[in-house]
């Protein structure tokens, strides 16, 4: 069965280049199931390997509140954020789009925090991820959401691939990606350097600099982080294309999720994200794009190390909005409290008048 045929809103959006706007009628996703011709085969290597590791995260959480150092319980927010950085600032935002280019040094940086978050390694991250993108919610999309909220969100990897993810996989260019030496360097010697990085590291860290116990460092600082930072980033294959507002293309499945936005680690505007994936902040300016992994890049931006930052102009926002949303976008127009200042300021005004009157 070819990807698209069973479902209806797809985005096609990998590109600037992809960015034609969808022509059918607008509406909602069709909630689609499982294809009845592919016959499901269970890895149960990995349901083994995840269910223990969540059993023993469970204990790690009672240990961090119950036996861990101060230093593991104040440090740990810390970890987790930086790894999840490795996902959506490293793996997503730079590899997988292209939303911005870093130097060296910073490449570095986002390559260990990525290979700390252990979600393999870029290459075949980003590969599945711009599947993810252009064959959204269809068979060939690696964590299709129309086969549930489970399957999309740790299940994907508990089975088989269907044989659409590896058709369509070969298809997707990486060429970007095999000419990048840093790439190709982790994927080369991956097994060697994420047991070093993600689960060496984090434990001998605190047992070496703080005095932390093997059992605390182990279940709190190793299997707790990398298992919380697993789950936070499924969320958004999971809970962000079924849940929550869709206020920049009602067509497609991707949503604004309240509860990702609190995380704001990043990706809760996954709806906005999933129009314009190559906008580096992953959400519009202002304070949608509060989050820590923007202001991660802004932080190397501001030094140099990061540049050529991509974006969405506010008039195209604007178009695209009023064109395909579904009318939840939260500012009502000009001079809404929530209009963010940088849209105001980045706001053109023609045959403006003497300021003699009061209005504004
Ligand atoms: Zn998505
Ligand atoms: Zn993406």
């Amino acid at each position: 069965m070819p990807p698209n045929s069973r479902a209806t809103g797809t985005t096609g959006v990998l590109y600037e280049g992809d960015t034609a706007p969808p022509t059918s009628v607008i509406q909602a996703p069709k909630k689609g199931g499982p294809d009845p011709n592919h016959k499901l085969e269970l890895a149960w290597l990995n349901i083994t390997l995840f269910t223990v590791l969540h059993v023993s995260s469970v204990y790690g959480l009672w240990l961090l509140f119950t036996a861990a150092k101060w230093q593991t319980f104040l440090l740990f927010p810390a970890a987790l954020v930086l790894t999840i950085i490795g996902i959506s600032g490293g793996a997503h935002r730079l590899w997988a789009h292209r939303t911005f280019k870093a130097n060296t040094p910073l490449r570095l940086i986002l390559m260990f925090l990525n290979t700390l978050a252990f979600q393999d390694a870029v290459y075949y991250w980003a590969r599945d991820h711009r599947l993810h993108h252009k064959y959204s919610e269809t068979d060939a999309d690696p964590y299709n959401s129309q086969r549930g909220w489970f399957f999309s969100h740790i299940g994907w990897l508990c089975c088989k691939k269907h044989p659409d993810v590896t058709l369509k996989g070969r298809e997707i260019d990486l060429s970007d990606l095999r000419s990048d030496k840093l790439v190709m360097f982790q994927k080369k010697h991956y097994l060697i350097l994420m047991p070093l990085i993600c689960f060496v590291l984090p434990t001998v860290v605190p047992m070496y600099y703080w005095g932390e116990s093997l059992n605390c460092a182990w279940h709190c600082f190793t299997l707790l982080r990398w298992c919380a930072s697993l789950n936070i980033v499924w969320l958004v294959n999971s809970s962000a294309h079924m849940y929550g507002k869709r206020p920049y293309d009602k067509s497609i499945a991707p949503t604004n999720e309240a509860f990702l936005m609190w995380f704001r680690v990043g990706e809760g505007y996954h709806n906005y994200h999933h129009v314009f994936p190559w906008d580096y902040k992953s959400a519009e300016l202002g304070k949608y794009s509060r989050d820590a992994t923007t202001y991660f890049i802004d932080f190397f931006a501001r030094i140099g190390w990061a540049y050529d930052l991509k974006s969405v102009s506010t008039e195209v926002l604007r178009q695209r909005i009023t064109r395909t949303g579904d009318g939840t976008h939260p500012v009502w127009g000009w001079g809404d409290k929530d209009q963010p200042q940088e849209d105001v300021d980045s706001t053109t005004i023609t045959h403006r008048r003497k300021e003699t009157a009061v209005d504004s």
